[in-house]
């Protein structure tokens, strides 16, 4: 399996860095976790076929993690003859108002079943391919919104995406620090670089990738690192892609 990064920039787009999106292809399959990059436009440039993205999923409603999503799955419903793409949101309110435009779209039967789904804590979607489980974070506290990172099992391996946290990591997955993850992305736009430290030096991962790192400043702050853990430390760039033997 191969994760690219579609975008690997916070809240605001940065030079060359679309804001959050991740692309796991396993086979020819491909789900997308967190689409704040212009997905479409990406995959056509890449030529990749629409039709292969069966699902996404986001881990909350903030615009830099979902802005694509709409845009994706409407041209999913008009223009793509098979797709079976489908979002998975946590915010019922925000289904809502997706769901109801997406039902207007599109004169092609077969991808009538294309919507949003909501989801709540724990197992999300599984298929033959993967398992995907849903950790509540802190990040949306303050505001009653809904927050979640991603727990992914692929064939005996398995990655955890912490989604955004809150200002002191004290949301940080907790099972990271139990279980063994084959790969960890994160994020460093909330916290300090010291914060992200001491929750680092308590995971068990063989790679970690830091992301939607703001200010830009801090990556060199977390590129020096590495080494300081018996894990892989990377910064992600666009573009940037990571095998997993399956
Ligand atoms: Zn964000
Ligand atoms: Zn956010």
């Amino acid at each position: 399996m191969k994760l690219t990064f579609l975008g690997t920039s916070h809240g605001i787009p940065e030079k060359n860095r679309f804001c959050t999106c991740n692309m796991l292809e396993i086979g020819e399959d491909i789900y997308i976790f967190d689409v704040g990059a212009p997905l479409a436009e990406l995959l056509t440039n890449r030529d990749v076929p629409y039709e292969k993205v069966k699902k996404l999923f986001i881990t909350h409603c903030h615009l830099d993690h979902m802005n694509g999503l709409e845009m994706f799955l409407r041209l999913c419903k008009w223009h793509v003859t098979d797709s079976q793409a489908e979002g998975y949101l946590p915010d019922k309110r925000v289904v809502d108002k997706l769901n109801e435009p997406l039902q207007t779209v599109g004169q092609n039967n077969s991808n009538m079943h294309i919507k949003v789904r909501h989801y709540t804590e724990g197992v999300v979607y599984q298929d033959e391919n993967l398992m995907v489980t849903a950790i509540p974070n802190k990040h949306l506290d303050t505001v009653g919104g809904y927050s979640f990172g991603f727990d992914v099992e692929v064939s005996g391996k398995h990655i955890l995406f912490t989604g955004d946290l809150t200002h002191t990591m004290d949301d940080f997955p907790e099972i990271a620090f139990s279980k063994h993850y084959d790969l960890i992305v994160t994020e460093c736009a909330h916290a300090s670089v010291e914060t992200l430290k001491e929750q680092l030096s308590r995971v068990k991962a063989d790679m970690v990738v830091v992301n939607h790192i703001y200010p830009q400043s801090k990556i060199k702050e977390i590129l020096a690192l590495d080494g300081e853990y018996n894990f892989k430390l990377l910064v992600g760039n666009d573009n940037d892609e990571i095998k997993l033997e399956e």
